[in-house]
């Protein structure tokens, strides 16, 4: 007789689940090891990234909302490079066993799983009374040579962004309770802090298309630095361009320019293509799950990047991308 509140129990009612495999996934949850079958002539995209209770999310956020992020965050690593879903690991060190909150993360955790035939193949579940940390290890496909990477953008290219910026940085802001929005608004822009999508359709049909791509977790300008960084680049970025949403415009200038250009938790994809590939970006775009994509900017050859107000004028940004480890960070300032 299994304890019902023991490791093994936890993970047969809520990780165990009867669609254990798919194509690549010959065996998943239960053995000592997951067994994947190789992928013929593609790629493994593979990709990692961690939560921490305080730093990454609040602790009394929705546990629902939480499994959707935990997995969405790194869906979107998977999405940046172009590549298809194929399985998921998940490493889960719970303060406690709740039973009702285990029921929610993992609804929310599976339902976007389930979305994108993404099958949780594995994982460990251990106890840490420090606090809930969720660990996510996803495994993509793409044909081989053809992943999108950083390092692509030239000089003349195109800018693009996918969705509207600085929502989640918003709702972070108003869930501190540095301002307060409108009900409505307020409604719409936490929903985009707690559950973003990520932007796998889009993803692959870039993957022809695209000349370089990241996607948007840290800060429209601090991702771009990367970008610019591989590819040996700079760019001019016009802020009159930069999507917002009509919840973020009616918020004063300033700070629409701080939460669109370096607010995080975004999960848009930022992408260049070469001009003559236009039509083909919006085609991309126009048959995916309804998201609008935006052209911001050209890639230059002088390895800089200037964002231009509506006057034609630099505007004086934070290019930095958050660092859980820089010297100002020990408080931490986002969720
Ligand atoms: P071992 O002791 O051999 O490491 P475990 O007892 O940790 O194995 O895990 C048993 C099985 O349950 C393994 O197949 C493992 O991948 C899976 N598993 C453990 N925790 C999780 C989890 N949080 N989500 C999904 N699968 C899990
Ligand atoms: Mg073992």
């Amino acid at each position: 007789m299994i304890d019902p509140s023991s490791e093994f129990a936890l993970i047969e009612r809520f990780f165990k689940r009867s669609k254990l495999t798919n194509s690549f996934v010959g065996y998943g949850v239960g053995d000592d090891c997951a067994l994947l079958t190789p992928l013929g002539t593609e790629q493994l995209a593979v990709s990692t990234d961690t939560l921490v209770e305080s730093i990454h999310f609040f602790p009394d956020v929705d546990p629902e909302a939480l499994g959707h992020k935990a997995l969405a965050v790194n869906l979107s690593d998977l999405a940046a490079c172009g590549a298809t879903p194929r399985c998921f690991f998940l490493a889960l060190a719970l303060p406690q066993i709740d039973q009702m909150w285990l029921e929610r993360f993992s609804a929310g955790l599976h339902a976007l799983a389930d979305a994108h035939h993404c099958v949780l193949a594995g994982g460990d579940t251990t106890c840490s009374p420090s606090g809930l940390v969720i660990t996510i290890t996803v495994l993509g496909s793409v044909p081989s040579g053809h992943a999108l990477m950083r390092s692509g953008a030239k000089s003349g290219d195109d800018i693009w962004v996918s969705g509207e910026l600085g929502d989640a940085a918003l709702a972070l802001a108003a869930r501190r309770g540095l301002l307060t929005l409108p009900q409505s608004d307020s409604q719409s822009v936490l929903r985009r802090l707690e559950r973003p999508t990520p932007r796998i359709e889009l993803g692959e049909r870039l993957r022809q298309v695209a000349s370089s791509a990241i996607d948007v977790s840290d800060g429209l300008t601090g991702d771009l630095a990367h970008v610019l960084r591989a590819s040996a680049a700079g760019a001019v970025v016009e802020w009159k361009q930069i999507p917002r949403s009509a919840a973020l415009r009616r918020q004063p200038d300033s700070m629409q320019k701080d939460y669109a250009l370096a607010g995080g938790d975004d999960y848009e994809l930022l992408f260049t293509a070469p001009v003559s590939a236009r039509s083909n970006v919006l085609a991309a775009a126009s048959c995916t799950d309804d998201v609008a994509v935006t052209r911001i900017g050209t890639v230059t050859a002088t390895a800089d990047l200037t964002v231009l107000d509506d006057a034609g004028q630099p505007v004086q940004t934070d290019i930095r991308p958050f660092d859980h480890f820089a010297a100002d960070s020990a408080t931490p300032r986002r969720c």
